[in-house]
């Protein structure tokens, strides 16, 4: 993970499930944690960027991390000298958190040492801004860590998503799969991989044009977000050929789900300008407790393409989830 620096769908720490990497909403106000335990100092700055950010505060370690999972923070603005920790060790103990590490820090503190300003830095902080503060100045270091934080997750979105269909690449999927399956190894929860191939899609090309084949393909993307869940995993693995990570989940649900997926399909096909284009899809299923010790994720999805071609051999527009 560290490698692409984006964090994979299982926080290591915590060893809880986590949404992969999304879209950030658009338009939205800047969340802001405040980590002082001085009330003074917090109602001034919670008063000083009210009107541009939503503020919440923390005065106290519990408070700190339950802020962190509840509020999900766009910036952390962080006393030095805290009662019960170093802002400087907390800084450390956000930045080693996969999930938190991308949140950047701005010290504000009155400890205006050139060491204590070099420490900031090291452990992971963003900015450093000495009290008194200057308001104009620190609003405007906090938009520029916005801007920052702001272009790193779209870099890393586009480093992990496919350009045409939004889903996520083969990549991403092999890295955060990699990390799930671990997980699931360990807690003895199941997970399953499913290869979905759309049915004919050379004639969608042939009959309509290739621009209607490339409105198939993120028509079938929608079709299965709107179905599969926050913790399953989408993926583009090339072409017409998709796949999904179910996760926590038995064969039966996901059984389930693919079916969902074929039933959308039929209800609602894909309108273009020109054409009302009905298509299907086969697909393979494999599932983590179905194979011996030693899984690894090429080996799941081996199990899915075998599976896959079984179903396109026996006629196509069918879901094949076991051998023979
Ligand atoms: P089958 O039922 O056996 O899967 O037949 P098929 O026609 O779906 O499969 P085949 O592998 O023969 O053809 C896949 C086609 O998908 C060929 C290729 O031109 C097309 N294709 C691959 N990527 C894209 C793309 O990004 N956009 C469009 N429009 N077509 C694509
Ligand atoms: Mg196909
Ligand atoms: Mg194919």
């Amino acid at each position: 993970n560290a490698k692409y620096g984006f964090t994979s769908c299982l926080d290591i720490h915590t060893g809880a499930a986590m949404t992969p990497i999304t879209a950030q909403p658009a338009g939205h106000t800047p969340r802001v944690l405040i980590a002082d335990d001085s009330e003074v100092e917090t109602i001034y700055l919670q008063a000083l960027l009210a009107k541009e950010f939503n503020v919440v505060a923390a005065d106290n370690l519990i408070e700190f991390w339950a802020q962190m999972a509840e509020e999900a923070p766009d910036l952390i603005l962080m006393d030095v000298m805290l009662r019960e920790i170093s802002g400087f060790e907390l800084a450390k103990q956000v930045k080693r958190n996969s999930e938190y590490s991308p949140i950047p820090i701005i010290f504000v503190t009155s400890l205006d040492s050139a060491q204590d300003i070099e420490t900031g830095f090291e452990v992971g902080g963003h900015d450093y801004v000495t009290k008194p503060v200057m308001q104009r100045e620190l609003k405007a270091r906090m938009r520029a860590a916005l801007r920052l934080k702001n272009l790193e997750h779209e870099l890393r979105l586009r480093s992990v998503t496919d350009y045409l269909t939004g889903a996520y690449n083969r990549r991403y999927f092999y890295e955060a799969v990699e990390s799930n399956l671990s997980y699931a190894q360990r807690m003895r929860r199941n997970l399953c991989i499913a290869m979905l191939d759309i049915d004919f899609f050379k004639k969608v090309n042939d009959l309509h044009g290739h621009e209607a084949g490339d409105t198939v393909l993120q028509h079938f993307t929608q079709t299965i977000r709107g179905q599969i869940r926050k913790y399953d995993i989408l993926a583009r693995f090339g072409g017409e050929e998709f796949v999904i990570q179910f996760f926590d989940c038995t064969i039966a649900k996901s059984l389930e789900l693919l079916n969902r997926i074929h039933n959308a399909l039929e209800k609602t096909p894909c309108l273009t300008s020109a054409a009302r284009i009905s298509y299907t899809f086969s697909a393979g299923l494999a599932s983590l407790d179905e194979v011996a010790e030693g899984a690894t994720v090429e080996k799941l999805v081996e199990l899915a393409d075998k599976r896959l071609y079984a179903a396109k051999n026996a006629g196509r527009n069918r879901i094949v989830s076991s051998d023979g």
